[in-house]
């Protein structure tokens, strides 16, 4: 089985300030040891790329983008490029999250338009994955998770996930301060995987999928512990340095 590095992301979402945005990136510079095992990667609000871009030169810490538009330039107001986000060395940027989804009427085919996009520009998109509750309490988590994943595979092919890191995130443990149990979360990873596997073993094997939902210091652990979860993407937590190094930490 392919030895897969943790990966840890920090998403800030539209939080903070330029003053707040400093102090809370200083603190996790300020924290991170060299012997840190996992990837970890900030995404700030587009305003501040720059900003902390410039303070992670010669640091073990990544750049990441919250979104990205699916064009590659031209007439789209108040959009970002992929070609914009790589002029600021960022690596990795998320796509499809819930509340992009939710809020912004993301479907499934803008979703993977957008993966689509971040690929050929040879950065890295964290797909994100999940269910709502009435969808889990009607037993369709399996069958959501399917067709939000289909819809990339389809637009991308499989190959688009060999440098790619999905995040499963039940939308009703998003900021709610409700887990997945250990458990829960790693019988939709195994899914996850298994479903990347009917295409190809490898890609599927080295794919690191992370968890996302209310993690915090002290339910990490037991998380990242679980065979198929490779880390996590973190909301609320990562706003404040020490609860995010206490993370980070724990993906081992
Ligand atoms: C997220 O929004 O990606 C997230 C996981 O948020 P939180 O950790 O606050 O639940």
């Amino acid at each position: 089985m392919t030895n897969r590095q943790p990966l840890v992301a920090a998403n800030w979402k539209m939080n903070g300030s330029l003053a707040s945005i400093r102090l809370l990136l200083d603190g996790i510079l300020k924290g991170i040891q060299s012997e840190t095992k996992p990837e970890v990667v900030v995404c700030p609000p587009y305003i501040y790329i720059d900003e902390v871009a410039r303070n992670l030169d010669n640091t073990q810490v990544l750049l990441g983008a919250q979104n990205v538009s699916q064009h590659e330039a031209g007439a789209y107001t108040g959009e970002i490029a992929a070609g914009m986000l790589k002029d600021y060395k960022c690596v990795y940027v998320i796509v499809g999250h819930s509340e992009r989804r939710a809020l912004y009427c993301e479907t499934d085919a803008m979703v993977a338009d957008k993966f689509a996009r971040v690929v050929e520009s040879g950065l890295k998109p964290i797909l994100c994955v999940g269910e709502t509750l009435n969808e889990r309490e009607a037993d369709e988590t399996e069958e959501v998770i399917a067709r939000q994943l289909d819809a990339v595979i389809e637009r991308a092919g499989v190959q688009g996930f060999a440098n790619a890191v999905i995040a499963y995130e039940p939308v009703w443990a998003i900021g709610t301060g409700r887990t997945a149990t250990p458990e829960q979360a790693q019988e939709v990873h195994a899914f996850i995987r298994l479903r990347l596997a009917r295409h190809d073993e490898a890609i599927a094997d080295g794919l690191r999928i992370l968890y996302g939902g209310s993690v915090k210091a002290d339910n990490a652990n037991e998380l990242f512990n679980m065979a198929d979860i490779d880390g996590g993407l973190i909301g609320g937590a990562s706003l404040n340095a020490d609860d995010f190094l206490s993370i980070c930490r724990a993906a081992i």
